[in-house]
């Protein structure tokens, strides 16, 4: 069974006491929904306070990265290890904002999957092209590298831990986005690749989010789609009732 998901992805905005004020309206205004899921993704220091607020709520907690390494002189990072036994549950990575201001490959990117894995999280897993990859018609070969190298060496047995989200670059933070036609295709193309790489009872179990610019108002056509299992939502998550608008989409 696919599960789906609405994930709210924060990014570096909001002070504490905005963030504890945010996360009260989305735990009151929250009803659950079946087996759906809804996850916020704080900034690292406000992930302890959050998740203590949401606790028993069913609303589960992320984080926004990880570290390559589980422990050591590492100044400033954080490893996945000491996210599990925070009690968070996800972890976003290979977001496109990580892989083009802060450079990581997608080496890195797996090492990060590797020790989320191996620390019991289950990890958001983004992929998606820039509008010149797109235009110049690399869209397929861009997304088939990022799926086999981030993966690489994931094992069957981990894959129920993985949840991947489409985030076109040229449609996050920008007001477009795409069309739940094409965001549908390239669903089904991630789809068949997942195939490719673990058979097809496996990928047909398989979450696959869409990201960018999904709002209150367009998020329901872009549910409606076959491939399409939810959403990770930036600047919408910033507002509760637009957030549990965008959940109620599912
Ligand atoms: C994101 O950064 O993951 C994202 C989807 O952002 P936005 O919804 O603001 O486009």
């Amino acid at each position: 069974m696919r599960k789906k998901i609405v994930a709210g992805n924060w990014k570096m905005n909001n002070t504490l006491q905005e963030a504890m004020a945010l996360t009260m309206a989305v735990k009151s205004a929250y009803k659950s929904k079946g087996a759906n899921e809804l996850i916020v993704c704080p900034p690292f220091p406000w992930i302890a306070p959050v998740s203590e607020v949401l606790k028993g709520t069913g609303i589960k907690t992320g984080a926004q990265n990880c570290a390559t390494d589980e422990k050591g002189a590492f100044t400033g990072e954080v490893s996945a290890k000491m996210l599990s036994s925070a009690g968070i549950q996800y972890v976003i990575l290979g977001h496109s904002e990580r892989r083009s201001i802060y450079k990581e490959t997608d080496a890195q990117i797996n090492l990060k999957v590797k020790q989320a894995l191996a620390a019991g999280l289950r990890v958001i897993f983004c992929v998606g092209e820039t509008l010149d990859q797109r235009n110049s018609g690399e869209l397929e070969t861009v997304l088939k590298t990022q799926l086999s190298e981030g993966l690489r060496d994931i094992a069957l047995s981990s894959l129920p831990g993985v949840v991947i989200a489409y985030e076109p670059v040229w449609a996050i933070g920008t007001g477009v986005t795409a069309s739940p036609e094409q965001a549908q295709e390239v669903h089904a193309f991630i789809r068949n690749q997942l195939v490719e790489m673990y058979g097809s009872h496996e990928s047909d179990d398989m979450t696959i989010l869409y990201g960018g610019s999904c709002n209150a108002q367009n998020a329901a056509s872009l549910f409606s789609k076959k491939d399409i299992d939810g959403g990770l939502i930036g600047g919408a998550s910033l507002k509760a009732e637009d957030f549990i608008k965008i959940f109620e989409s599912l």
